[in-house]
């Protein structure tokens, strides 16, 4: 997997030194919680990045930057970074004095039959990549903290979330929403980015900020690519030599859209288009679609602006992308 490493910005470089010492983990989350296996070793702390485990000294932290007047850019993601991740905390970097990256691989966003446990992670990899990065503070909960055993409130956004991903993953958005909201109660950042990859999501996501009057300004970032055109993605890692290059039917579909011109064509001719060719790469339809970019809801005519998505099976690995046209 080919990482792009940023090196910390030069105006980072002038402030003064960060010394965290080793200091032993304890839990000091006041929520209640299941029993938490007692760490064997000391928490990794290093000189630069400050590493939490514990909701109530991530939220301590937050409310003394705040305090300072300073502003919180947050990332949340669910870890093996890549580039793609790292282009959202340079565009957090932009926007706010701090930047916090959360690591959490969210259960409740799998389906009973997807691939929770086999999700890639390696946590030492992200430390490294989040270092170089130069982000402030990376919120690493533990698995087991994160849901109390008889949690029972969760966020249902009602109507975007009906297609595309949503149809197809049941229960996935209300996963996706309530751990956001959570981690947004946690970290209390000023901005979030989120991927334009995940275009369905950030639309809920900027409906869930909207409608429960979150704090927060969300920011889209572009999709990062591979060279050949491939969106990164962290289930990359899943793709055997030949389905790497049948996974490059997503973009092509996508790019063989062209430019929308003045025409409004008729989105059922341009949905044949981009199904032929995912057909061609063997590659599964999950869905092709073609979207209004505020309600997510299909178009008969396509004009500049709308989205084009397809969700696909390239082997056993479901890939997402998308266009805005
Ligand atoms: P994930 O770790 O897959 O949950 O993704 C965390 C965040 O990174 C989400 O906001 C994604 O949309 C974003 N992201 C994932 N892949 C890319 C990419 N290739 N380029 C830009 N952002 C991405």
């Amino acid at each position: 997997m080919k990482i792009m490493v940023k090196h910390q910005r030069p105006e980072r470089e002038q402030q003064p030194e960060k010394k965290f010492i080793l200091r032993k983990s304890g839990d000091t989350n006041r929520q209640a919680v299941p029993a938490v296996p007692s760490p064997a070793t000391t928490e990794p702390v290093c000189q630069d990045l400050k590493i939490l485990r514990f909701a109530c000294e991530v939220t301590e932290w937050a409310r003394a930057l705040h305090r300072e007047g300073k502003r919180i850019g947050f990332v949340p993601t669910m870890g093996y970074l890549h580039a793609g991740h790292l282009s959202l905390v340079e565009e957090a970097q932009k926007n706010a004095d701090v930047v916090c990256v959360s690591i959490f691989v969210n259960p409740t966003q799998f389906g009973p039959e997807e691939d929770f446990e086999q999700y890639p992670r390696n946590e030492e990899q992200d430390l490294q990549l989040c270092r170089a990065a130069g982000v402030d503070m990376v919120y690493l909960p533990r698995p087991d903290s994160m849901y109390a055993s008889d949690a029972s409130v969760y966020i249902f956004e009602n109507k975007l979330q009906s297609g595309l991903c949503g149809a197809r993953r049941p229960g996935h958005f209300r996963g996706v929403c309530t751990i956001v909201a959570k981690l947004f109660n946690i970290v209390q950042p000023d901005i979030a980015v989120f991927g334009q990859k995940d275009y369905q999501q950030v639309t809920i996501i900027r409906r869930m900020v909207r409608d429960l009057n979150f704090p927060v300004e969300i920011i889209t970032a572009p999709t990062l690519r591979e060279p050949d055109g491939l969106a990164m993605s962290s289930r990359n890692i899943y793709l055997s030599p030949e389905e790497r290059q049948a996974a490059l039917g997503l973009n092509r579909a996508l790019m063989s859209l062209g430019t929308i011109g003045v025409g409004h064509p008729a989105a059922e001719l341009l949905l044949e288009q981009m199904r032929s060719i995912i057909t061609q790469h063997g590659l599964v339809e999950d869905y092709i679609a073609i979207v209004d970019p505020d309600t997510l809801k299909t178009v008969s005519n396509v004009q500049r602006g709308h989205v084009a998505l397809i969700a696909a099976f390239c082997g056993k690995t479901r890939l997402i992308d998308n266009r805005i046209l």
